[in-house]
């Protein structure tokens, strides 16, 4: 069997041609690539002599860090596989995480200590403000880095739970450098690059999208601790920031930031998000300043990328997902069987080299998560034109079935965002006597603005088919959202049922 170089080898790699060049970029310290060979060998061995050995899971707990990113390359180097895990759950599902992963080491930053230690981990930990920098600056290098194959696993990346419990899907060495090369194929990510991570790297759009391939190429990361829409847009100027990847909340929340109109945006080439879905007028705003904003579809078993809108976009779709990725093959599933994707939205199937092979620890979930052979099932409906450009639809389990109709709850929201008092929607279903099941509608309200339900319902009458109108309109202040800035639906379907029962029992 080749040897194809894992991860945990790229710093060694990318330093014989830019040594001195800034690899990852901190509030008080840069790091060249040659620095962070020499720092990722020492660690390596700091954590084969604190027991780490090659298979073993090594879980890292805290924000964005110039310190997370080398714990990531150590514990590859290593051969080791390393868990990322959510800063923002609770104790207790920290803890269930770390039991699920059977994590041998936990890596905490110093704004999580408290919530580590509320977790009561069984395994030992490693302070990234403690002894973490001796060890990278004087410690002794890793002897015989192990060899590793494309098909060992590299990291356990939960799922973000927004249709049930998160799921660790297992990343292998080969996924991950796929994802990389189909984003370098399908972007300009360049060695000139000074890019930010601003998405957690406990989420596949913090690691996958911009910080591997800018790392690969050469050119420099900064992460980011917390997203603040004020200071990225500040910072995109002063540091002449050519590249980042977001979520769409984090988009919309800078382009309603009062610092928008005067933030200098020219350094910016590559703007890439996705996640979830965005508010047309967002992604306008965006392309309105001349960025060259390329939305991304896909899921953490993929590593994440499936599809991507080519480099310029096209701006009479502007929330188009694209098409796949180079080396990425999709097909739909319509009538349970695999089928040509132009035509009637359906599931999205996908394969490929960067396409996980399954749960950790969950056979029948992993099992079920394929159908013909490797054909992923994405749980997505996607419509695909003529062209092969692709639109997200909706999640299968999202759709509502309504007296036997289905209902995109994505559809009638970007309905109801289209109203200016409207800042953000969400449609979920709830059970009706009636009808099987209903529309109830969660609207934020934009500050100091009203909410006039008859004025909303006479909109929506005006732009959708009867029977797409949620039946409940229920005005909020903000609506509920995971880490990673996705609506929380089962907590939404949760608050209508008493509505629901009420309005049944009548
Ligand atoms: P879980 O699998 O635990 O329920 P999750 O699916 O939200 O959580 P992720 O892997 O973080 O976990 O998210 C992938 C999902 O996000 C996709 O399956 C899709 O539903 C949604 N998604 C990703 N990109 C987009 C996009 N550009 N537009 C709309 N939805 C998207
Ligand atoms: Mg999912």
């Amino acid at each position: 069997h080749t040897m194809v170089p894992g991860l945990g080898s790229w710093p060694e790699r990318r330093a014989r041609a830019a040594a001195h060049r800034p690899a990852l970029v901190g509030p008080d310290r840069t790091v060249t690539y040659g620095e962070l060979a020499r720092r990722v060998d020492r660690l390596a061995e700091g954590l084969r002599a604190r027991g780490v050995a090659p298979g073993d899971r090594v879980a890292q707990l805290g924000v964005n860090a110039v310190t997370v990113l080398e714990t990531f390359f150590a514990v590859w180097r290593l051969g080791a596989v390393v868990v990322p895990l959510n800063h923002r759950l609770a104790a207790a599902e920290i803890a269930y995480m770390l039991g699920d992963a059977g994590a041998a080491l936990l890596v905490v930053g110093p704004d999580a200590a408290e919530l580590a230690a509320a977790a009561g981990p069984s395994c030992p930990m490693l302070r990234t403000d403690g002894e973490f920098d001796e060890i990278a600056t004087a410690g002794a290098p890793l002897a015989a880095p192990p060899a590793v194959t494309p098909d060992d696993p590299a990291v356990l990346l939960y799922t973000s739970g927004t249709t049930g419990r998160p799921k660790a899907a297992v990343l292998s060495h080969g996924n991950l450098t796929w994802n990389t090369i189909n984003q370098l194929a399908d972007t300009d990510v360049a060695s000139t690059d000074r890019a930010l991570c601003i998405a957690p790297l406990f989420h596949c759009v913090g690691l996958g999208q911009i910080t591997l391939p800018t790392l690969l190429k050469g050119g420099s990361v900064e992460p980011l601790p917390r997203f603040d829409p004020g200071a990225v847009l500040a910072r995109i100027g002063a540091a002449g920031i050519t590249s980042f990847s977001a979520v769409p909340t984090m988009l919309q929340m800078m382009v309603e930031h009062p610092g928008w109109e005067s933030a200098e945006l020219g350094t910016l080439h590559t703007v890439l998000y996705g996640g979830s879905p965005v508010q047309e007028r967002v992604a306008r705003a965006w392309l309105d300043r001349g960025v060259r904003l390329q939305q991304g579809y896909g899921m953490t078993e993929a590593s994440p990328g499936v599809c991507m809108v080519p480099r310029g976009g096209d701006p009479a779709r502007p929330v188009s997902v694209g098409v796949p990725h180079f080396f990425t093959d999709t097909a739909m599933l319509r009538d349970g069987a695999r089928d040509e994707l132009p035509g009637t939205p359906a599931e999205l199937l996908v394969r490929g080299p960067h396409v996980f092979s399954g749960y950790w620890g969950r056979p029948e979930e992993s099992a079920a998560a394929f159908v013909d052979g490797d054909w992923f099932r994405t749980g997505d409906v996607l419509r695909v034109d003529e062209d092969g450009w692709a639109e997200v639809v909706d999640r299968v389990k999202d759709v509502i079935i309504s007296g036997g109709e289905n209902i995109y709850p994505a559809e009638v929201e970007a309905v109801l965002v289209r109203r200016d008092e409207v800042a953000d929607a969400a449609v979920v279903g709830v059970p009706d006597a009636r009808w099987g099941e209903v529309g109830a509608a969660y609207v934020q309200v934009r500050d100091g603005q009203a909410f006039d339900e008859a004025a909303v319902r006479a909109h929506l009458e005006a732009h959708l088919a009867r029977h797409k109108i949620p039946k409940y309109l229920v005005a909020v202040e903000a609506l509920p959202r995971n880490a990673t800035g996705k609506i929380r639906r089962v907590e939404l379907r949760e608050r209508a049922l008493p509505a629901a029962a009420r309005e049944g029992a009548r």
